[in-house]
């Protein structure tokens, strides 16, 4: 028997294959989740579908995280089909290209309004939908971010500023839902290749550097992510909540 099996999941943030939620996706259901799947514009609409059903899904829905109408379809109709929840995961970002290149300094209000509402906000916005249908069956929600929260990389700029938004929302709802019986944890990634990965100037040379100087010598896979994702969504982790967990091959360990 799976770690997962009679437990259900909802996906948000699987834009294709090479999704880090598309890693995970697979690995919870490999143990027995059942899952339902979210996309963010119809354009994702036939890419995640085709998705979803290779592992059996059924639900497959659409969700603007800057939408709260989106957000609380979603949960309505997750309750109507299954009463209710245990996993949660949060896997999306998003800041202007512009905002990811060059200078933090010359940040728009508007690029900073954006990127902190889809990448930090959205995961209070999701917690809060999902914590009622959590109650009484030790739910977990989790999220992804990446250590340019706490060292300057260059070129993160305002999605590092977001991310530490997101770690801290992580510590504060933490403390909000542990008495319900809900987890929420995050991951920090070491930079894996995918479409929003992609948008950061000089990316390549973030995965040159870790390959070089992190304690594994290489870069993570999404299955290196997702295997810690299957730890926190599952009893295994029940005594674990507010945590920031690194999946980065140790580079963030490295002072020099
Ligand atoms: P990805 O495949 O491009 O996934 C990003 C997801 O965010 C997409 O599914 C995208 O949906 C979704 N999204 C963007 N705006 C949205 C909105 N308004 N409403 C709902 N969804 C929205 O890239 P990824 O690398 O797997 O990213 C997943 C998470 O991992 C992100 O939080 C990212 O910051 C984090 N992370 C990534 C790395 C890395 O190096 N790749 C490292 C550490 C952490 P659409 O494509 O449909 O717009």
């Amino acid at each position: 028997m799976g770690l997962l099996e009679g437990k259900k999941g909802i996906i948000f943030g699987v834009a294709n294959q090479k999704s880090i939620a598309w890693a995970i996706a697979q690995k919870l259901a490999g143990e027995g989740m059942e899952l339902a799947f979210t996309y963010a514009g119809e354009a994702f609409k036939g890419r995640v579908e085709p998705l979803a059903e290779s592992l059996g899904s059924e639900l497959v829905l659409p969700c603007d995280v800057t939408k709260d109408e989106e957000m609380d379809a979603v949960f309505a109709e997750v309750e109507k089909k299954w009463g209710g929840v245990d996993t949660v995961v949060h896997a999306i970002a998003f800041a202007n290209k512009d905002e990811l290149k060059g200078e933090y300094l010359d940040t728009s209000r508007e690029g900073f309004a954006l990127a902190l509402d889809v990448s930090a906000y959205s995961l209070v916005a999701l917690a809060k939908r999902a914590a009622p249908l959590m109650e009484g069956r030790g739910g977990s929600i989790i999220t992804m971010t990446y250590y340019g929260s706490e060292k300057v990389v260059p070129n993160y700029n305002v999605m590092g500023v977001a991310k530490a938004a997101l770690e801290t929302s992580v510590r504060y709802l933490a403390s909000d839902l542990g008495p319900r019986g809900v987890r929420i944890n995050s991951i920090s990634a070491g930079p894996v290749k995918t479409l929003a990965a992609m948008g950061i100037s000089g990316f390549k040379s973030i995965l040159k550097q870790v390959e070089e100087k992190a304690p594994l010598r290489r870069n993570i896979t999404t299955d290196d992510v997702a295997g810690t994702a299957l730890y926190l969504a599952s009893d295994l982790a029940s005594g674990v909540t507010g945590e920031n967990i690194h999946v980065d091959s140790g580079f963030s360990v490295m002072g020099l």
